[in-house]
């Protein structure tokens, strides 16, 4: 399928457990290639900010109409009445939003780095979009330093929500220690959240963080030998690729808890874009194309936050 006379296109396989960063250092490392194709096997998201760091190269999505709960329910005209409303606030987007979005913040995040960048932003407050469950987790974990302000805090503007991390409620983690033997303070088994879970959800939580921060807190424990058995708050395939990585832990998942978004992307899709460039047959289907005003303005944000990041 590959053997075509020009350089080979790079493929990106994403999933939500690379989702909160890696995309971006894989967008990054293909602003270093020559090949002339970048494909992500992920959500448009993600193909988008490779876009912007990528200008000049062909960016390809295994579906263009993957979508995420957080990026499609949040656009460049809700930051634009946020900032209204709080004139000369900074405002932190996370990735997890559209270019157009993304064009009208100040500096993007991630959920590794968020609290990192909300406390070095310039000021006594800062914006936050659209998660509006990571944002109240954020506004918890940055009481004493900053305040935190996002969509429905003392004002109506419209956010959005993960509706896979939001499924997970307080009553479920209770369940989930009593039926699968995890109980609070144990040394060798623990339940995790993502920042995007419901702050009660955090709070009982042995441990939140980052998809990578929960990696490699699991990574840490299995090389210390302090982990026998973990449950993960979190999209159900991050944990089927935990317990492939780390099979002598017992990992117990909530199936139910799947992004139908996520799902979408396939490797069958993806070997359709391959045979697509071999026949030279039109990419409009799968390509990623933003306008050279939003690609400017939305590097920006993320180019601050790579800055920051370092
Ligand atoms: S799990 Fe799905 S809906 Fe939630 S942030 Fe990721 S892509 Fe969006």
């Amino acid at each position: 399928m590959l053997g075509h006379n020009y350089m080979e296109p790079l493929v990106f396989g994403l999933s939500e457990k690379e989702e909160q960063g890696d995309s971006l250092g894989l967008s990054m490392y293909a602003s270093k290639t020559e090949a002339p194709y970048l494909i992500f096997n992920g959500v448009p998201f993600m193909a988008e900010t490779a876009k912007i760091l990528n200008p000049s190269k062909t960016v390809l999505v295994a579906d263009k109409t993957a979508g995420c709960s957080l990026a499609d329910n949040y656009g460049a005209e809700d930051v634009k009445e946020l900032k209204a409303l709080y004139p000369g606030v900074p405002v932190m987007i996370y990735v997890n939003s559209y270019a157009d979005a993304k064009a009208e913040s100040d500096i993007c995040c991630t959920s590794a780095n968020a609290a990192h960048i909300a406390k070095m932003m310039p000021g006594d407050t800062i914006i936050f979009v659209p998660d509006i469950l990571f944002a109240q987790n954020l506004e918890e974990e940055l009481k004493d330093e900053k305040k935190v302000v996002y969509p429905g805090k003392d004002n109506t503007a419209r956010g959005a929500i993960c509706e896979v991390h939001e499924k997970f409620t307080l009553d479920d983690l209770l369940g989930i220690r009593e039926s699968f033997e995890i109980p609070k303070g144990h040394p060798c088994r623990k339940l995790y959240a993502h920042w995007e879970c419901r702050p009660n959800v955090l709070k009982e939580a042995d441990f939140y963080g980052s998809t990578s921060q929960i990696m490699k807190d699991i990574a840490e424990r299995v090389a210390a030998n302090q982990l026998e058995r973990a449950f993960v708050a979190s999209e159900c395939e991050l944990t089927s690729n935990l317990a492939q990585e780390f099979p002598e832990v017992q990992f117990w998942t909530a199936c139910s808890v799947r992004c139908s978004h996520m799902a979408q992307v396939s490797l069958g899709k993806i070997a359709k874009i391959l045979e697509a460039i071999d026949q030279n047959a039109d990419l409009g289907e799968y390509e990623i194309t933003l306008s050279p005003e939003v690609i400017d303005k939305a590097r920006t944000p993320i180019e601050r936050m790579l800055e920051a990041s370092v």
